[in-house]
């Protein structure tokens, strides 16, 4: 008798724990072991959690179907993995990391505010930056935009902080990736790269126009008495000034002369003089 009841409760503990496996698989992505879409949408419900709205940062990484088409979904798969165990080796103390589709990846900081969550995003952005998973290839280092949200300045529930991130990061990509976004503000301090390049780039363009509109402006001074003799001429003096314009023209650009296009469409022009 104390045999068989021995032999059933082992054997109960058994299906109990392999109950908890079966559980437990059902709630871990098989590519990288982070928590999948399901353990994200459960941890949404947690009452630990909710006892304190965590911030969530949601990350993308960056023109990653350019990784597998360079070199191949093996090391596709490889770099997941290697990004995975980089972001965990990160993590402050009781935040969690899911994979929440193919290349993304959400992080819950039950303690931290949106500004803290986005330092600790830019700070794993440096650490990936001298942890590259791609570093023994040759190909651009492995790399991410993300949009943070939460308190202070957000509000509601996770659902809710988890579309208002979503935002973010698409601006995050519009602004040249490889950064994080936060508030309505770019963040500059969790922005190291990408959006540094974009402003140095927007820098640049401003700059360049600036220098462009003055030297139009110059060009037309210099140009305009001969326009207004074309406009007053009479038509045998006409093919004369504007061989004048054009060396006019050239000259100021630093040209040997110019020619004047036509645009038939946007991609051809042609050569009228
Ligand atoms: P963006 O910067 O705009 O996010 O560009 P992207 O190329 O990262 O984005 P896109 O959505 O165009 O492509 C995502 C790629 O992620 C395409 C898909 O093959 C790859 N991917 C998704 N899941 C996996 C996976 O499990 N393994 C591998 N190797 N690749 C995956
Ligand atoms: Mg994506
Ligand atoms: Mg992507």
């Amino acid at each position: 008798m104390e045999n068989s009841i021995e032999r059933h409760s082992e054997q109960l503990s058994n299906v109990a724990a392999k109950l908890d496996a079966a559980e437990q698989s059902a709630l871990t992505d098989p590519l990288t072991r982070l928590g999948n879409r399901r353990a994200f949408e459960l941890a949404q419900s947690s009452s630990e959690l909710l006892a304190a709205t965590p911030s969530l940062a949601l990350i993308d990484l960056d023109h990653f179907k350019d990784v597998n088409d360079a070199l191949g979904h093996v090391v596709g798969d490889a770099a997941l993995r290697m990004f995975a165990a980089e972001l965990v080796g990160l993590l402050p103390k009781n935040a969690l990391a899911f994979r929440t589709g193919g290349e993304e990846f959400v992080v819950l900081y039950p303690a931290l505010d949106r500004r803290q969550a986005a330092a600790e995003i830019a700070r794993f952005a440096k650490h990936l930056e001298a942890h590259n998973p791609l570093q023994m290839y040759p190909s651009p280092p492995l790399a991410f935009s993300a949009g943070v949200a939460g308190p202070a300045g957000d509000t509601g529930s996770i659902a809710d902080l988890y579309a208002i991130a979503d935002g973010r990061l698409y601006e995050a990509k519009r602004s040249g990736r490889g950064c994080v976004i936060t508030g309505t503000d770019l963040e500059k301090d969790a922005a190291p790269e990408g959006l540094n390049q974009a402003r140095t780039a927007i820098a640049g363009t401003l700059e360049a126009e600036t220098v462009l509109a003055a030297r139009l402006a110059e060009g037309q001074r210099r140009i305009s008495p001969l326009v207004r003799r074309l406009a007053r001429s009479a038509p045998n003096q006409r093919t004369d000034l504007i061989a004048q314009i054009l060396a006019a023209i050239g000259e100021h650009c630093g040209a040997d002369r110019a020619y004047i296009f036509r645009f038939e469409s946007p991609h051809v022009m042609t050569n009228t003089h």
